[in-house]
């Protein structure tokens, strides 16, 4: 980090990246949209997926909907910052998207996997970590048979994965329990806000320098 006294200032403030994982009913997509509500420049990654579009969720909004062949052809371009199957289905991060917004200095919000968050971690060392956890076994079943979303069979296989996912808290930086929604919200906007209060970020605000330097005496 430079000195106070740095007589030019050509740095620019980056944006972070905020890599959001839970087992499927956790409430991880509640958390951030409830979050992306509240909190001015942080934007969410709408990811590609291969899944097929539940009652409500609308293309471009909550994902890109492609089909398999569209995938393989994206993963071949190199178009994915990572991507992962996940439940029998494929999804992945755009790349060129997530990298322009940092650069402008707009925080990225990924609702990923523990999978694509592995792989985001040898990307992004500086990335923030975050897993919801749910506040108990039998409230994350109840969610997910609540949601209406999946078939029987579907949430199965959810709950199955849902044991390893746990298993892997131990690799984020912050937990946040959603047992009360508002609770949550604010936890979790607490990180981000955090996060922005480093002093290598704060610092690198375009400007700031400057103004804090001294009159000549
Ligand atoms: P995920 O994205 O982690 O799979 P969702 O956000 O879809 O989970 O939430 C799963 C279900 O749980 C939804 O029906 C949602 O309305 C409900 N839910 C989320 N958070 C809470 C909470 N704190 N208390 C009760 N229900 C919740
Ligand atoms: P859902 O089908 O419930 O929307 O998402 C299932 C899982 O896929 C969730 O754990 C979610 O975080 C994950 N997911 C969504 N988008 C991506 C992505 O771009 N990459 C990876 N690796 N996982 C994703």
């Amino acid at each position: 980090m430079p000195p106070l006294t740095k007589t030019t200032d050509t740095r620019r403030e980056r944006g972070d990246l905020f890599v959001v994982s839970a087992p499927s009913g956790a409430g991880k997509t509640t958390l951030c949209r409830r979050l992306l509500s509240r909190l001015e420049g942080v934007e969410f990654s709408v990811s590609y997926t291969t899944r097929a579009p539940r009652k409500g969720e609308v293309e471009g909004v909550d994902y890109h909907f492609v089909s398999e062949t569209r995938f393989e052809e994206m993963v071949e371009a190199g178009r994915f910052l990572e991507w992962a199957r996940v439940h029998g289905n494929f999804y992945g991060t755009g790349r060129d998207e997530v990298i322009a917004s940092l650069e402008q200095g707009i925080d990225i919000l990924l609702d990923i996997d523990v999978q694509g968050a592995r792989k985001v971690r040898k990307l992004f060392p500086g990335a923030v970590f975050i897993f919801i956890l749910p506040p108990s076994w039998k409230e994350l079943e109840a969610r997910l048979k609540g949601r209406g979303s999946e078939d029987q069979e579907r949430v199965r296989l959810r709950l199955a994965n849902a044991r390893s996912e746990l298993g892997s808290v131990h690799e984020y930086k912050y937990a946040v329990v959603n047992a009360d929604l508002y609770r949550a919200t604010e936890e979790l906007e607490a990180i981000v806000l955090a996060q922005r209060c480093k002093i290598s970020r704060v610092l690198s605000r375009p400007g700031l320098l400057k103004a804090l330097r001294p009159p000549l005496p």
